[in-house]
């Protein structure tokens, strides 16, 4: 590769802007390691970053992307060498420092997490910020929460990226899984990733009671707002529930009669500024624990000149799975 290649870059001079431009490797980060990227992906979060539709780029001119994989091509850094396979999201990819939609990436290499053996650098973007938040959040509903056999788990947001692989991990893991959907096209779908069955994500969008007929044992929510409400008002004695999406809204239209009066737990889940020990943890467990068939029935191929055109799919929660952009 010559000195100069492709990026998916915003700028906001008096309204956001975002577009594929010709870079160099003068215009990366200073960093103590370059990768060169193999793949990224395309999340929610960069759905937001590449239309403007949240103020998620922090600088500008920014290279977009939250996430990437790929192979250390110098490295100055002590724990890391030449050809060494790499995966790194969050730490304020595509935020405040360049993100993945490019060739090369430099970086501090104590943001990086080394792949696991049996990852591919193609499936690490399969599974990508989305399918790690999906396994922090199954990390954290493990935590004092629930066991297989105590009842049924909720997984909200089921068809998009991190709803369907946490319902292929936790199926896998014994639990009895239901998926609410608002595509019920995508039934089949999600029972083939392990579902026991599937709910229409309608009846859990509008407000409803403070406290409601008691269900789940546990809820892994990618949702928000009233979904979530619902959600934990539905919940079961004890039960623990945990949030880490706002696909419907940001807001939580809730009550505290759940926690008080059902010792509901709700647990945050954040992917970007995970410490890096519960990042290698999730690596780990995604290397031993997911099932990289079902990974693969639930990722497709976007070209990344595609990448800027299909971002409102994602918004629009058109997108099934989880997209994979090659850059190689
Ligand atoms: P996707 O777009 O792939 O999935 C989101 C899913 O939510 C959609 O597929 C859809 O599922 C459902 N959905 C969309 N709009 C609505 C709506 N208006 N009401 C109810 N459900 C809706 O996104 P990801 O899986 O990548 O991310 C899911 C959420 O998690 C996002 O909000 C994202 O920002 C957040 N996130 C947070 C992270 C963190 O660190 N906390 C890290 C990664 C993601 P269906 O069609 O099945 O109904």
């Amino acid at each position: 590769m010559s000195d100069s290649f492709k990026a998916l870059v915003a700028r906001k001079d008096d309204s956001h802007s975002c577009d594929y431009e010709t870079l160099t490797l003068d215009d990366l980060d200073v960093g103590d390691v370059t990768v060169s990227v193999d793949y990224s992906t395309l999340n929610f979060k960069d759905g937001l970053a590449i239309t403007g539709a949240a103020p998620i780029a922090q600088r500008q001119p920014l290279i977009l992307g939250i996430d990437y994989s790929g192979t250390v091509i110098e490295s100055q850094h002590t724990g890391f060498n030449v050809g060494d396979r790499v995966v790194m999201n969050g730490y304020g990819a595509s935020e405040y420092l360049h993100g993945g939609y490019a060739e090369r990436a430099r970086v501090s290499g104590d943001l990086l997490v080394k792949l696991p053996d049996s990852i591919s650098n193609a499936q690490a973007m399969a599974i990508g910020t989305a399918g790690y938040t999906a396994m922090l959040s199954v990390m954290a509903l493990q935590n004092n929460g629930p066991a297989p056999g105590d009842g049924p788990i909720l997984v909200t947001g089921a068809a998009g990226g991190v709803g369907s692989v946490a319902i292929s991990l936790l199926a896998d893991l014994g639990y009895e899984v239901v998926a609410s959907t608002g595509r019920m096209s995508e039934a089949e779908f999600l029972k083939s990733l392990g579902a026991a069955d599937t709910l229409d994500r309608a009846g859990l969008s509008e407000r409803g009671k403070p406290l409601q007929k008691e269900q789940w044992a546990g809820v892994v929510d990618c949702v928000g707002s009233h979904t979530l409400a619902n959600a934990i008002a539905q919940t079961r004695y004890d039960g623990v529930v945990t949030a880490c999406g706002l696909a419907q809204g940001a807001d939580l239209p809730a009550t505290v009669m759940p926690f008080i009066l059902r010792n509901v737990r709700l647990q945050g889940v954040d992917s970007v500024q995970a410490p890096m020990a519960r990042r290698l943890t999730a690596w780990s467990r995604l290397a031993d624990e997911l099932d990289m068939q079902k990974l693969e029935a639930l990722s497709f191929d976007l070209p990344f000149s595609e990448v800027l055109s299909r971002a409102p799919d994602i918004l629009a929660g058109k997108t099934r799975g989880r997209a994979v952009v090659d850059l190689s």
